[in-house]
């Protein structure tokens, strides 16, 4: 009996403990099928860049052949810096944001950290060093705690606490029927949908990776969500490269550096503030949100 409920909870263990890895592998596995591909050569697995300066350089990219969905893609996202994608639906922000930690192999061009490029570094590596906040947040059906530790799974319970309470979730939490062990529901449909982005978020924090990815919250969140996002946001940015694809005012105009894509080109780039001057396709989107 030892031995069969051993084997039965340790790759399940396991496969909570890899969440990354198994958003990758089921992304990498769809792509293999749609491309009949076998898998490139998945490169070095020991990778400490000098820094996390993130480069992309004429960068191309076609889920479908003859369907050119990024075409030369030139920007680097700055370690201290935040660096956010804007642009129409369908522009392939969400494809950069993937590319980005090698969820795909590119055609065309390279992507470099700290000089290196990424597809000479093994995927499970590379994913070491990003924290990933996408929109569609996967969450297990087993208890809070357990869902926010996947982001360090040797993480004490003060940890994950701590995390939480940077996150703006411990509140929200502390209501739930059995607090941090109420168990949330398949993929966390008991929660709203900012509480769920929460809950990735304080993963992230807790995982402290140097690169973070994040796709934000397009859905209609309410203000108190919207501005406790925002200050979990704020914890998990500093001093490390991020890349957002950004939709709400204060990420755009707080960021660094606005990278506006359309059609799998780069229409516009420079700082909120030039962009804005610019009367450009940012400055009329800004526009646009405003009178929303
Ligand atoms: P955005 O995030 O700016 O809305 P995406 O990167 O999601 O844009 O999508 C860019 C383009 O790539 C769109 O035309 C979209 O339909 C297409 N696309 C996105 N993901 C896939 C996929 N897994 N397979 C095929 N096409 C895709
Ligand atoms: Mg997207």
């Amino acid at each position: 009996f030892m031995v069969i409920t051993a084997r039965i909870y340790n790759p399940i263990m396991e496969v909570m403990n890899n969440l990354a890895l198994l958003l990758y592998l089921n992304v990498r596995i769809d792509r293999m099928k749609e491309m009949a591909l076998m898998p490139k050569q998945e490169g070095i697995t020991a990778f400490h860049p000098q820094h996390y300066h993130v480069e992309f350089k004429n960068v191309g990219f076609s889920y479908q052949a003859n369907v050119e969905t990024l075409k030369d893609i030139s920007f680097t996202a700055r370690q201290g810096e935040v660096t956010a994608l804007v642009g129409p639906s369908g522009g392939g922000k969400s494809t950069i944001a993937k590319l980005a930690a090698r969820f795909w192999d590119i055609e065309k061009g390279s992507i470099t950290i700290g000089g290196n490029d990424i597809s000479q570094v093994d995927p499970e590596a590379l994913l070491n060093h990003y924290s990933i906040v996408f929109q569609d947040v996967t969450l297990f059906n087993s208890s809070v705690l357990e869902n926010i530790r996947l982001g360090k799974k040797d993480a004490s319970d003060g940890e994950v606490f701590n995390a939480a309470q940077l996150a703006q979730c411990d509140e929200f939490i502390k209501q739930l029927p059995q607090g941090y062990d109420t168990r949330i529901g398949e993929n966390g449909e008991k929660l709203s949908g900012g509480e769920r982005q929460r809950i990735s978020i304080a993963r992230a924090i807790l995982k402290d990776a140097p690169i973070i990815l994040l796709d934000e919250a397009t859905a209609s969140l309410d203000a108190e969500n919207e501005s406790r996002i925002q200050s979990a946001l704020g914890e998990l940015v500093k001093n490390k490269t991020v890349l957002i694809i950004a939709h709400r005012m204060r990420t755009v105009l707080g960021a660094d550096k606005i990278v506006v894509i359309k059609d799998g080109m780069i229409a516009e780039t420079g700082n909120p503030q030039a962009l804005k001057e610019k009367k450009g396709l940012f400055a009329s989107m800004l526009t646009a949100q405003y009178e929303q």
